[in-house]
């Protein structure tokens, strides 16, 4: 069968790690020519970028791929990522053809970047057939197949392919070997991006038109191992080397909070949006965990923040149902959450994690009540968030423009932005068109009313605020 050039398909799980480096993979694929789509069932390639943080993480990535199979019976469907990285052989068996008839190709996630190798190497070959193709992907993603040298920084940040703002990876990998976590197996020993590249790739997004830029990697809060001032130092290096792109951080781990630190974020450029891998509020159930900070400095962290920025969106990630974990542990954690009165709580159930040291840790918690305190975190989170956005309704904050009203929706078109402090907010268009915005582009905007007051849908709204576009920026 001919095989059309255009099209490729990319699903994403996991974290703000992998959404960037899908995002370089498909930017290689629209420079050799390929057309990016949405929709798998016509895509004449599908790549899927994994995630296995939880077991939970792992079934859903092997739903999307047994979906992908069905719903595009010929397509080959290359699997990447940190899934790909600890269970290959589980991967290729879900491909019941597998071998020479296969379409399933999995590539270790330390090997991902090689996928970058493939657009330019089909576009040049010009691919006469599915055999064609799969014969290509195979000698290209294979360690000997003559593709470059796997490197995990090939994931540059340039203009957006799939969304309006930039991410860059910074770091990956991960020293520490908390008692949970199964990335720093799948991710591999902690490494850094030099400074000088990250600048480079800064400005570059800069002069790209981006006007925010998400720090990302597996653990930033040790970029550089802290050697040289680590992430302090590059973020005044980022700030004095570029013009007004914004700066916002991904998740930090607690260790991050130094005086330099403080110092350096109260730089206006630097978002005011802190989320915190903060795991228990417990300080017996984080030294099971093997995490290496007390509760207590925690909360004097995220009162300095109060301190330094206005009112910061701050969240964190929580698990809950860790081996041991009693009622006595929850209802501190509870008290910690209430004490730090964050913007937003992500909680999680403990999930068990082959290779990891608490694999074996006992007692073990029951599913359902390790289900049963997320929900109870989760409630707490949706009344502290409400609490969060009230605070701001009446004043004027900066962001970025995420979305544009659909084509033809006139009056009842709205604007999406997504401020410097992490809300996202319905604007309606401005009558003034001098003010229409752009996506991707920075806008001031003052947020009116909370989303539910005014939303009648019934659902809940997929937005924090309604808003309203104020002329210059804020
Ligand atoms: S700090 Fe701990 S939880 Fe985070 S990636 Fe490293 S080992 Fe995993």
């Amino acid at each position: 069968m001919e095989v059309a050039l255009p099209s490729v398909a990319f699903q994403t799980l996991g974290c703000k790690l992998n959404r960037c480096e899908t995002e370089t993979i498909a930017a290689a694929f629209t420079k050799a020519g390929f057309s990016i789509t949405e929709d798998t069932r016509e895509a004449c390639l599908l790549v899927v970028n994994t995630c296995s943080v939880t077991s939970k993480a792992e079934q859903k990535v092997r739903g999307t791929i047994r979906a992908a199979l069905r719903r595009n019976p010929v397509c080959p469907v290359i699997v990447t990522g940190c899934y790909a990285e600890t269970d290959r052989a589980g991967l290729e068996a879900l491909d019941s053809a597998g071998g020479e008839g296969g379409r399933l190709f999995v590539v270790p996630g330390s090997q991902k970047s090689r996928i970058m190798d493939l657009p330019a190497a089909l576009a040049g070959e010009g691919i006469r057939d599915m055999a064609a193709l799969r014969a290509a992907i195979s000698r290209i993603c294979r360690a000997d197949g003559g593709g470059s040298a796997a490197d995990v920084f090939r994931f540059a940040a340039g203009a957006p392919a799939l969304r309006s703002r930039t991410f860059l990876k910074i770091q990956d990998g991960c020293d520490n070997s908390c008692a949970y976590c199964l990335v720093h197996i799948a991710r591999g020993a902690a490494r850094s991006l030099p400074r000088e590249t990250v600048l480079e790739r800064l400005r570059t997004a800069e002069s790209g038109g981006a006007a925010e830029a998400v720090l990302t990697g597996v653990n930033i809060s040790r970029w550089n191992g802290a050697a040289n001032g680590g992430l302090p130092e590059l973020l005044r290096a980022l700030v004095s080397g570029t013009k007004e792109v914004g700066i916002r951080l991904s998740s930090l781990e607690p260790d991050v909070f130094t005086e330099d630190f403080f110092a350096v974020i109260q730089n206006p450029r630097i978002r005011p949006h802190f989320h915190i891998s903060i795991q228990s509020g417990s300080a017996e159930i984080l030294e099971r965990m093997g995490r290496f900070y007390e509760p207590e400095s925690v909360l004097g962290a995220i009162r300095r923040l109060r301190e330094l920025k206005d009112d910061p969106f701050i969240a964190c990630d929580m698990i809950t149902g860790f081996p041991g974990e009693t009622e006595k542990h929850f209802s501190e954690t509870y008290a910690f959450c209430e004490a730090a009165a964050f913007s937003q709580i992500h909680p999680f159930p403990f999930s068990r994690r082959r290779g990891t040291a608490a694999w074996d840790y006992k007692p073990r918690i029951p599913e359902r009540e390790a289900e049963k305190r997320v929900s109870i975190l989760k409630n707490y989170s949706i009344s502290s968030r409400k609490r969060y956005i009230e605070r701001w309704i009446g004043r004027d904050v900066g962001g970025i423009c995420i979305s544009l009203p659909a084509r033809g929706a006139g009056a009842a078109g709205f604007v999406e932005i997504l401020t410097d402090n992490y809300l996202r907010i319905r604007a309606q268009l401005p009558c003034d068109s001098r003010f229409l915005p752009q996506k991707g582009r920075r806008l001031g905007c003052r947020i009116t009313a909370h989303a539910e007051d005014g939303h009648d849908g019934g659902r809940a709204p997929s937005f924090d605020a309604c808003g309203k576009i104020i002329g210059g920026l804020c």
